[in-house]
């Protein structure tokens, strides 16, 4: 048999029902603060992640689905959101409205990394971005939203992990330094670690190598350098959080797969969740927009994964959802058939959950499909002009006029 492509799963209707959910949730936590739903393509051209999430991380590197849309043109299925946001922002002439523009999403990206708990090929992601404002509010909104969001699905254990990046100058002169350091200690560094001193320095403070951790217990830190706007900047981000009461780590060494991210970085971390324990994270990205060619726009965002949000809110029964009615056909001429079904299209348009008999059943196991289902109603439709109606909750039974099914289910009334 043929099955699912590795690293990608099934949304089975349990699971789709947990989903819609949190995607209700997370509607009415960002609404509420004014972002507005947006989707952009599944596919993009390649250099638009080439050029904005950078040609040295992971993704790009390794991670990308591209492919060639037969005419020359490279099209990669998007891995991450920002970058598709901020192109769409462009392409819309988004900068004319009311800034910031504030969009929220929830999508499908593609990543080709090693499949394991928690990471897959084919991913679910919300993600919120505001375009258009420095403010350090902005950063604090988005970090409290995101904070709000994971509380009301019941992901109560996660931890924020905060730190701030500086200007890309800033970065750059620190990355010297930090290259320099590195290559010092380059015979106490594990050889991947080793490899990409030149290529992305700062990615060491990622590596689980005792030996590559204990140099970088003694490294230069990124946060002690930031110029007097970008630490104030911050000041101003952590004192907003502070006053809304909500807690935070500084993580100076916190790295983050995309190369976009200036001034304020964060991540929500949980327990429960093993070696991927990031549920969440986002940062600002000014120079984003500059880099994919446009004017010198500031943003900021962030991205929480819907199968880890999941995964950390535990499993949280899901009602099967219940059938008012059950329409069960007693004879199979053409009668009985034209009934059921303008029974069982009244029901629906009424707003009841109706079913039909549709896997040619006898009468007897009609009835037993309709209790394992907890059908609260069976009509049962012959070549009368009348249907037995029967309440599955009291057994009792009645003829009635096919017109009486539905009012009477309406008014609920139990039959006598
Ligand atoms: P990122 O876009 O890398 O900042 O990731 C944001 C969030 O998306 C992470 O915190 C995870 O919850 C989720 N995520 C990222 N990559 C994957 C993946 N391959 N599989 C499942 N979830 C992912």
């Amino acid at each position: 048999m043929i099955q699912a492509p590795r690293g990608t799963y099934d949304v089975l209707p349990d699971d789709a029902a947990r989903r819609e959910v949190l995607e209700a949730r997370a509607a009415k936590v960002l609404g509420a603060a004014g972002y507005r739903r947006i989707e952009t393509p599944t596919f993009e051209a390649t250099e638009l992640f080439s050029r904005g999430v950078g040609e040295a991380t992971d993704i790009v590197r390794k991670e990308m689905y591209s492919f060639d849309d037969g005419g020359g043109r490279s099209l990669t299925l998007r891995p991450e959101g920002t970058a598709p946001v901020c192109r769409a922002y462009m392409e819309h002439g988004m900068h004319k409205l009311a800034q910031p523009v504030k969009l929220w999403y929830l999508s499908s990206f593609f990543r080709a990394e090693a499949p394991q708990r928690g990471r897959y090929r084919q991913f679910w992601q919300v993600g919120a971005e505001a375009i258009g404002s420095e403010t350090p509010e902005t950063d604090a909104e988005l970090i409290l939203l995101l904070a709000e969001l994971l509380e009301v699905l019941g992901v109560g254990d996660a931890r924020l992990l905060l730190s701030s990046l500086g200007q890309p100058e800033t970065r750059a002169e620190y990355r010297d330094d930090l290259r320099a350091y590195l290559h010092a200690h380059e015979a106490e560094l594990s050889e991947d670690v080793r490899e990409r001193i030149d290529l992305n320095p700062m990615r060491a403070f990622d590596s689980s190598d005792r030996g590559t951790r204990a140099v970088m217990a003694g490294a230069p830190m990124l946060l002690d350098r930031l110029t007097p706007e970008d630490a104030e900047h911050f000041a101003r981000v952590r004192e907003l959080l502070d006053d809304a009461g909500l807690a935070y780590e500084l993580e100076p060494t916190l790295v983050r797969g995309l190369d976009y991210y200036t001034r304020t970085l964060w991540e929500f971390q949980s327990s429960s969740l093993g070696a991927q324990s990031a549920v969440g994270g986002g940062g600002r990205y000014d120079r984003l927009i500059e880099q994919l060619e446009g004017p010198s726009i500031p943003g900021v965002g962030w991205a929480a994964g819907v199968e880890r949000m999941l995964m950390a809110a535990g499993e949280q029964p899901v009602g099967t959802p219940l059938v008012d009615l059950y329409v069960a056909l007693a004879a199979d001429g053409g009668g009985a058939v034209r009934t059921g079904f303008g029974l069982a299209r009244d029901a629906r348009r009424a707003g009841l959950q109706a079913q039909l008999e549709l896997a040619g059943r006898g009468l007897k196991g009609q009835l037993k499909h309709a209790d394992r289902l907890k059908a609260r109603y069976v009509a049962i439709v012959g070549d009368r002009d009348e249907v037995g109606l029967k309440d599955m909750e009291s057994g009792e039974q009645h003829d009635t006029p096919a017109a009486n099914v539905i009012p009477t289910i309406l008014r609920g009334s139990r039959l006598s």
